[in-house]
């Protein structure tokens, strides 16, 4: 058996890699091209993660998960992001966004009746934070939540949510959703889990044509007189900030890790065809400038794989407390991916345009990190304002 590191710490998570490339390069990858390219949702091929214990990877067993820590879910999401970040995306909002965000800040029963059907894959989960008037400005949602006896009416409209449909027409089927509770001025965030069916919340419009991600759904989702139980809030009523900053770290520390399954990918392929490639009767990797390419991304793909997988083997599920981090490596390793994914271009010249090579589609998807789950802006903001009472770096 191979020794245990930094990336893969006991022999359960080696074992977890094995099980997850295995299941990527045989039945994610093969399907990657045709689903991107016409901006389908693979619902069976998701269904299988059920069995595969994925979907509900850091979920307790209790209620159908695999009970695994931060790492395991950053090892799924390196190796299935290789294959297919589209479809990745679709997973992490449903395992992440969705599905831990329940079981750590759900009580017992709602446990019960929410995460069994997503850890099998019987019901497909999202998170709808962001609005048509406010992404960054997450505090300036306008999704309200008035207490009715024991209801709560929802009234809003969410954008950007991943899994919000899974076809042209079709809603996704649960959801945590952000209100304001109190009043729609104040600062006090409410979490609700609702699902499809409900009278009054319907499917806004698929968001089609996206530069990438193409393989995962996006949707505007509309909120009209949603009457939601109480007994379907999440935590005390006004105090979903905390649940939100919590989750926002892992979801961060995901797309990071997607972000490395993307360079190592182009990695591979640029290094590949350097070798194979032959101009001026000489291989590519002879010349300066190719190789410059080749060993910058490798070293560069190395450092942010090492942030990665160290800042995953301190995150404490249940606690916030380590946004410095899960902003920086996010930070990092969108914009390394996409600079990887820049060169493999490069180096495979015309043929690196062309999707039959991969590694426009690894370019596209690689752009959506730099914006999704936090831009590149409001990592600078976040990490400096962290910063400011930093006097040593230990
Ligand atoms: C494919 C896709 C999937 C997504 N999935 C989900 C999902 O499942 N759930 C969900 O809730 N959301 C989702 N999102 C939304 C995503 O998180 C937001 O797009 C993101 O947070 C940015 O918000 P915005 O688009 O409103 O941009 P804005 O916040 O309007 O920002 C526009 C630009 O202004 C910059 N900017 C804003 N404020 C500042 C500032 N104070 N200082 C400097 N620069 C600033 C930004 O960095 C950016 O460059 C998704 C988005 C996409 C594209």
């Amino acid at each position: 058996m191979a020794r245990t590191d930094i990336y893969n710490p006991s022999s359960d998570h080696q074992a977890l890699r094995e099980l997850v490339r295995t299941f990527a390069e045989r039945e994610v990858e093969p399907q990657a091209h045709e689903f991107n390219a016409a901006e389908r949702f693979n619902r069976p091929l998701f269904d299988r993660l059920g069995a595969l214990g994925l979907l509900g990877i850091t979920v307790d067993e209790r209620f159908g998960g695999s009970g695994l820590d931060a790492v395991a879910a950053v090892i799924a999401h390196e190796e299935l992001g290789a294959a297919d970040a589209g479809f990745t995306l679709s997973y992490l909002a449903h395992a992440m966004l969705y599905a831990n965000n329940v079981n750590v800040n759900a009580n017992d029963d709602q446990r019960d009746r929410w995460l069994p059907g997503a850890c099998s894959g019987a019901e497909i989960g999202g998170m709808c934070m962001s609005e048509p008037g406010a992404g960054t400005d997450v505090m300036g949602m306008r999704t309200t939540a008035v207490r009715r006896g024991d209801a709560y009416v929802l009234n809003g409209t969410k954008m950007w949510i991943t899994n919000g449909a899974v076809s042209d027409t079709e809603l996704g089927d649960v959801f945590l959703v952000y209100a304001k509770t109190e009043d729609a001025g104040g600062k006090a965030l409410s979490s609700f889990l609702v699902r499809k069916g409900t009278p009054g919340f319907s499917l806004g419009q698929r968001l089609k044509d996206k530069l990438g991600m193409r393989s995962s759904p996006t949707a505007e989702l509309v909120f009209e007189d949603v009457e939601i139980p109480a007994a379907d809030r999440l935590g005390a009523d006004g105090r979903a900030t905390l649940c939100m900053m919590r989750n926002l770290e892992l979801e961060r520390l995901t797309l990071a890790a997607m972000s490395l399954g993307i360079a190592r990918r182009a990695i591979e392929i640029m290094n590949r065809y350097a070798s194979d490639r032959q101009s001026f009767g000489r291989p590519l990797r002879d010349y300066g400038q190719i190789q410059r390419h080749v060993a910058e991304s490798y070293a560069e793909f190395m450092a942010g794989r090492a942030y990665v997988y160290s800042v995953a083997g301190q995150i404490d599920l249940t606690r916030a407390g380590n946004r410095v981090d899960s902003d920086g490596v996010k930070l990092y390793a969108s914009t390394m991916a996409k600079n990887v994914a820049d060169r493999a271009i490069q180096v495979l010249g015309g043929f690196g345009y062309m999707g039959e090579y991969t590694v426009e589609r690894l370019w596209r998807d690689a752009k959506l990190l730099e914006i999704g789950g936090g831009t590149l802006e409001a990592h600078h903001k976040n990490m400096t304002r962290d910063l400011q009472s930093l006097e040593r770096i230990r």
